[in-house]
């Protein structure tokens, strides 16, 4: 499963490969990034 959240509502959840929004039934969706991808990107900031 992957974590998405909603553009539209912010609305956080799990699908495979989701259609729409199951809150608000919007269409268009972001990853949420995982702990490791989060950890690495604050790294990469701090490094420079
Ligand atoms: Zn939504």
């Amino acid at each position: 499963m992957v974590n998405f959240i909603c553009i539209n509502c912010n609305y956080k959840f799990e699908s495979e490969n989701p259609s729409e929004c199951p809150y608000c039934g919007a269409d268009k969706f972001e990853k949420d990034k995982s702990a490791g991808e989060l950890l690495e990107e604050i790294e990469r900031v701090l490094g420079e």
